[in-house]
């Protein structure tokens, strides 16, 4: 089927050819990627989540475990399945591979003329190529890309870690109840931003190269072209995981209707129900917000500028001046609500959300960000 005749968001006969690798030949997809001078990251279990981590073999994948997601919950199952990445998104998105949650920027030190010296700690990581990324989490990449090296001062810190990353793609086929990325716009299918995208399949993948890089990688395997039956397979899948999402946001630009409604009764509601605990905020691909401090080191001369993940629902994220500008829990949940998902369009063009679901599984309350918006800003169509 060709992409004038299907949904481009989950039509896989997309940009080149696409071909066959077989189950059993995934290590030499990896092999490849770590003779091209990558260490390989994926998906493994890990303390009852599936997060990222060092993929020492195509074994360590999680082969047969799934997830069941629910508000405030997560619970790993095992199915006995032969499918490596038949599982929803856990805790974990690229964000701490590119902006880590805690880092050194500078240390200063003084000079023998008396002045402080600065010596910037910009990271030399090695390169890494991360397999089985979700397409909400490449469309997080793509906002934190623009927030982190937009403008007229990149971040070198994240551009030295991002200039190194290679993505091999996963289309998502078995989305979580707690997904919504149709509805944002922003999956099942992983459409840019990849290297190489897999659509997994009993017995194989169909793998798709989406920049020159990743065309080598393939071609150095030597793929036969995937069968149309194989294609026909692949898409749908990814029809089906959009067509179970239950979820959805009531539009994708709720700036207007939540700025209509900042004294909404609703916002007390979900203050008396949200702990101000900031896991939203932490297991979110798009948030940012950090705090910066300095660490004086045990010699009294030396010191370390230390930057680390900060939520808005902390009660120093908005001391400013000698007062907390958002004293309550009211505020803050409205502070995340209106920029996620309306000043962000002023910022960013697009809401800060992906529809990944993260904030509702993580929640230890169970808040809906998609019930929320709606509460507030009515159904939408
Ligand atoms: S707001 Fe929630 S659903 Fe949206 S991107 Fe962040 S964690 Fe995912
Ligand atoms: S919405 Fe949930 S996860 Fe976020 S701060 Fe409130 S209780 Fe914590």
């Amino acid at each position: 089927m060709g992409p004038s005749t299907t949904d481009p968001a989950t039509d896989l006969a997309h940009g080149a050819a696409p071909l066959h690798l077989p189950a059993p030949r995934l290590q030499e997809l990896m092999d490849e990627l770590r003779r091209a001078g990558y260490a390989c990251v994926g998906p493994t279990l890990r303390d009852g989540a599936i997060v990222y981590q060092r993929l020492p073999s195509a074994a360590d994948l999680p082969q047969g475990i799934s997830d069941d997601q629910a508000p405030g919950s997560y619970r790993i199952c095992h199915t006995g399945s032969a499918r490596r990445f038949a599982w929803a998104n856990g805790p974990q998105a690229l964000k701490p591979l590119l902006f880590a949650p805690r880092e050194t920027l500078w240390r200063a030190s003084p000079q023998p003329d008396a002045s402080l010296a600065f010596d910037a700690a910009i990271p030399d990581g090695e390169a890494l190529a991360v397999i089985g990324v979700r397409s909400c989490d490449l469309a997080a990449l793509a906002l934190q890309d623009r927030h982190f090296l937009g403008g007229s001062y990149p971040d070198p810190y994240y551009a030295s870690r991002r200039e190194k990353l290679f993505i091999v793609a996963v289309h998502c086929s078995h989305p979580a109840p707690t997904c919504f990325c149709a509805s944002t716009g922003d999956g099942p299918r992983a459409t840019s931003g990849f290297d190489i995208a897999l659509a997994e399949l009993d017995g194989g993948f169909i793998a798709e190269a989406g920049a020159p890089r990743g065309e080598q990688i393939l071609a150095a395997l030597g793929l036969a072209p995937a069968s149309a039956g194989q294609l026909a397979q692949g898409e749908a899948q990814l029809h089906h995981a959009a067509a179970v999402q239950h979820r959805a946001l009531p539009g994708r630009n709720l700036q207007a209707a939540l700025f209509a409604n900042l004294e909404h009764p609703r916002w007390s509601d979900v203050a008396q129900r949200c702990l101000s605990c900031g896991n939203c905020t932490s297991v979110c691909p798009t948030c940012f917000c950090h705090s910066e401090a300095e660490i004086p080191q045990l010699d009294g001369a030396h010191s370390e500028h230390v930057r680390e993940w900060d939520s808005c629902f902390t009660q120093s994220h908005s001391f400013i001046h000698g007062l907390t500008i958002r004293p309550d829990t009211r505020t803050r949940y409205r502070q995340w609500l209106t920029h996620k998902l309306g000043t962000w369009h002023e910022q960013y063009g697009r809401s800060g959300c992906v529809g990944c679901g993260r904030c509702i599984s993580w929640c230890p309350v169970g808040i809906d960000i998609t019930e929320e918006a709606a509460a507030i800003c009515g159904p939408g169509d």
